[in-house]
């Protein structure tokens, strides 16, 4: 018997890569799930950087879960293919000639899909009516042995676990723990350009449907092929957390951005100005977060989390998903372990094993961090790269 078993419901809140990768790994056990989540039907557009799926975590989840054929469908080929380039747009290292399309099984395949569509292949997968759309939940209490949820929209909703699976800003995660994700020191500022090819000729031709790194003095510039002839881009560099509103710009204004750009990245070429000038969505200044890594809290009994709700690590080590991936993975495991006599114990394994590895994973992305923005970022990374 599982610790699961006789129980009647499980509420995981939030339908990202965690949140759905847990869903189909408990159902696939026969247990009775729901999935909240605040957008409001299966068509919101998921917006994001692709990711790419690593071996020993977000592809072992998609290897569980039997989606490895869709995945397969799906992904977006070469994109995993990269170029390190200076300010000036020269070239000092691509793979773009020697990696191969398709290595499964091989640490260091790193296949690429977007986010929208490896949402679709774990919808599709789910048991009609699993997730439960236009469900923000903004608190919960407790009831009986579980939790009576509330959400925006005023319905509730009892469960006997609750798993939150709602990112960064996460509504569950103050029910578990006080400690907060502390601020890395870093700003990206995102971009998307649509219709690339014609939008942004020179850098859309030196992509080649791959991705970019180009590191420059403290600051880069990170971009990689999105589906559609899209293409996303990242200007990262060191800020104060508010600089976003204390830099007074408007970034809904392409022409006040491309200014900024050309003070504040003087040693760069015009290349990277097609960025600028051809932006198709307002610029997005995201300042990266990340965990303490020490950070531990006394399990509950009936309510854990995963993912960015439990680990916010920044993004220099494309870990991100790939964990949230993982937790989901270890966290069906326990739950559906005859190991563990109540969901508590098996709650509280699932909670230390998940704190160690997300702590390794951070510290190694903000070393990362350190090493894409420091003063000779060019020639670390790809002493960095030549020895991975
Ligand atoms: C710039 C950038 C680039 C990145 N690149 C990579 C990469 O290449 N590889 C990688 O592995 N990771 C990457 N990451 C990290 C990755 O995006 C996250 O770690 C990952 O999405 C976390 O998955 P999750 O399921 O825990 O949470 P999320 O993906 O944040 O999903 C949370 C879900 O919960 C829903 N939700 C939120 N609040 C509520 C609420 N109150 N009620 C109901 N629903 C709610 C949201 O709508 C969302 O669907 C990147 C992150 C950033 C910022």
């Amino acid at each position: 018997m599982d610790a699961i078993s006789g129980l009647k419901k499980i509420a995981i809140i939030g339908g990202g890569p965690g949140g759905l990768t847990l869903a189909r790994l408990l159902q696939l056990k026969g247990a009775k799930v729901n999935v909240y989540e605040r957008d409001l039907n299966k068509n919101a557009r998921v917006q994001g950087s692709p990711l790419d799926l690593h071996d020993e975590s977000g592809l072992a989840a998609i290897i569980k879960a039997n989606l490895l054929d869709e995945f397969k469908n799906n992904l977006l080929p070469g994109a995993d293919r990269k170029k390190i380039v200076n300010e000036r747009a020269e070239v000092f290292f691509s793979d773009h000639e020697t990696k191969l399309e398709e290595n499964f099984g091989s640490e260091y395949f790193r296949p690429e899909i977007l986010r929208g569509t490896l949402r679709k292949i774990f919808l599709e997968s789910l048991h009609p009516e699993t997730v439960v759309w236009n469900s923000h939940f903004i608190s919960m209490e407790k009831q009986d042995e579980g939790w009576l949820l509330h959400f925006k929209n005023e319905n509730s909703a009892y469960a006997d676990i609750v798993i939150g699976a709602d990112g960064a800003n996460s509504k569950i995660r103050p029910y578990i723990t006080n400690i907060k994700a502390l601020y890395s020191g870093i700003i990206m500022l995102e971009g998307n350009i649509y219709n690339a090819k014609n939008a942004a000729p020179k850098i859309s031709a030196l992509l080649n449907g791959g991705k970019i790194m180009a590191f420059g003095n403290k600051k880069n510039i990170l971009m990689g092929q999105k589906g559609n002839d899209e293409i996303g881009f990242y200007a990262s560099f060191k800020a104060i957390e508010n600089w976003p509103a204390n830099s007074g710009l408007d970034f809904s204004d392409k022409t006040q951005l491309l200014e900024w750009f050309k003070k504040e990245y003087f040693e760069w070429s015009s290349i990277w100005y097609e960025l600028f000038e051809n932006t198709t969505t307002p610029f997005i200044p995201r300042p990266i977060y990340c965990i303490p890594l020490d950070q531990t809290w006394e399990a509950l009994p009936n309510l854990t989390m995963l993912g960015d709700a439990a680990h916010t690590i920044p993004p220099f080590a494309g870990e991100g998903a790939n964990m949230a991936m993982l937790d989901a993975l270890e966290l069906s495991e326990c739950l559906t372990s005859d190991k563990f006599d109540t969901v508590h114990e098996a709650i509280s394994f699932y909670e230390i094993n998940m704190r160690k590895r997300a702590a390794i994973a951070a510290k190694e992305s903000l070393e990362n961090g350190e090493r894409m923005h420091s003063e000779k970022a060019l020639n670390t990374m790809l002493g960095f790269f030549s020895a991975h």
